[in-house]
């Protein structure tokens, strides 16, 4: 071609490039929240911590639009099958999250009616640790999906396979900021 037909820029990528790049760029979380850590997962929602900007905030109960489950909270033997079925109703490729010690564990509840770790049951491909996490650990995690996406691509066959990652914390904890000057009744608080 003419060089000089051209016009000053162009781009020149792999489709595949351009295929994980929306996809890590626009994931839809499936929010399975049934205790304390859902909390921390809408908390990652707003504005805070403003989960949109990556492109993840899309927290709709849609499974059959849904490639990220976020398995927060505990999980009773009773709930698994209806897990499982949301899991199964999600399209391909699809990517696992389980959020806090209960999920990834069973935490403190060592009973016979909580499933200890919904690994035993369904892929994890990042475990986010903590009792709760905070909504920084989560985010963590959901970027540890970006890069799975970025650098594994298509997984072979439409087929996935759990890598099992633990995000490791990286903030250090710090008080929560108080209000201070307020009122009640005229009295300082
Ligand atoms: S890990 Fe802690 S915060 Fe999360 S659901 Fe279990 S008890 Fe609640």
């Amino acid at each position: 071609m003419d060089t000089q037909t051209l016009p000053d820029n162009i781009l020149t990528t792999q489709l595949k490039k351009v295929v994980n790049w929306a996809r890590r760029s626009s994931l839809w979380p499936m929010p399975f929240a049934t205790a304390c850590c859902g909390i921390e997962l809408m908390a990652a929602g707003c504005s805070r911590y403003d989960l949109a900007r990556f492109g993840a905030e899309a927290m709709r109960f849609s499974p059959r639009q849904s490639d990220l489950m976020i398995v927060a909270g505990r999980v009773c033997i009773k709930m698994m099958p209806v897990l499982q079925h949301i899991y199964q109703q999600m399209t391909e490729p699809k990517w696992v999250i389980s959020m806090g010690a209960c999920a990834s564990t069973g935490g403190v509840f060592d009973a016979y009616a909580t499933i200890q770790g919904i690994d035993q049951f369904m892929p994890v491909d990042v475990y986010v640790p903590g009792c709760p996490p905070r909504p920084e650990t989560l985010i963590e995690g959901i970027m540890a999906i970006q890069r799975i996406i970025d650098e594994e691509g298509l997984p072979p066959h439409g087929k996935r396979r759990p890598l099992q990652l633990a995000i490791e914390p990286s903030y250090s904890p710090a008080a929560q900021p108080m209000a201070t000057g307020l009122t009640v009744d005229g009295k300082a608080i």
